[in-house]
């Protein structure tokens, strides 16, 4: 089981106001919010921990924009919260069903004993020097 490691106060930033007042866009995502802030992710943690084996906590940074494809972070990879496609390969998936694959390669690169995977890092380098040539 790999989880991104997130700050509560970040993910449920959206969330603020009282209940009987929401802001806009916030309605489809309290539910979600108000279990996050009842539970805590430690709080899932210690639940998931009794069915996973182990639990790997990742660096989050650009799991949403990271092709999981070919590894480019590119903001405009995503044209809609919840779609994703990779503007150098051309990769096509759910939004939240790509950025889960990133996941799920950090906590592999964890487990494989290659530190805290950065693995789009070289990607976007060497799409930088193609750029630049
Ligand atoms: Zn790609």
């Amino acid at each position: 089981m790999v989880f991104e490691a997130l700050w509560t106060r970040a993910m449920t930033a959206s969330a603020r106001g009282t209940a009987a007042a929401p802001g806009r866009n916030v309605r489809q995502k309290a539910g979600l919010n108000r279990a996050i802030l009842a539970t805590g992710w430690g709080g899932l943690r210690t639940m998931l921990a009794d069915k996973a084996p182990r639990l790997l906590a990742v660096d989050p940074a650009h799991t949403s924009q990271t092709s999981a494809a070919c590894g480019h972070a590119d903001a405009a990879s995503r044209p809609s919260r919840a779609s994703f496609e990779c503007v150098v390969c051309g990769h096509a998936d759910h939004a939240d069903l790509n950025a889960a694959r990133n996941v799920r390669r950090r906590g592999l690169a964890l487990l494989h004993g290659e530190g805290q995977s950065h693995s789009a890092t070289p990607v976007t380098r060497e799409t930088d020097r193609r750029l630049a040539a």
